[in-house]
């Protein structure tokens, strides 16, 4: 390899998921923290889990729950507009 341009590699290099599963592989990068692994995608384990980070799946959850309570608030009819 020619000298000077490579950075550090480490052949063992730490990987730590959000699930708690840590393992080694090798990276220029000394440790590295993953939000999702195999160890627990969804692809992998067959179970559903929302990958949420910006809490968007929250939030539909929860205007979808108001729009269940009062679903009949919304209509064409009435032209105000809800507030949020
Ligand atoms: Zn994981």
């Amino acid at each position: 390899m020619k000298k000077g341009i490579h950075p550090t590699y480490y052949s063992s290099a730490k990987i730590t998921c959000a699930c708690g599963q840590v393992f080694t592989v090798g990276s220029t990068m000394k440790e590295i923290h993953v939000e999702i692994c195999s160890n627990c995608h969804p692809f992998y384990t067959g179970k559903q889990k929302l990958v949420d980070t910006a809490r968007r799946v929250e939030r539909y959850q929860k205007r979808l729950e108001k729009m269940i309570k009062k679903p009949k608030q919304n209509d064409k009819k009435s032209k105000k507009k809800s507030e949020d």
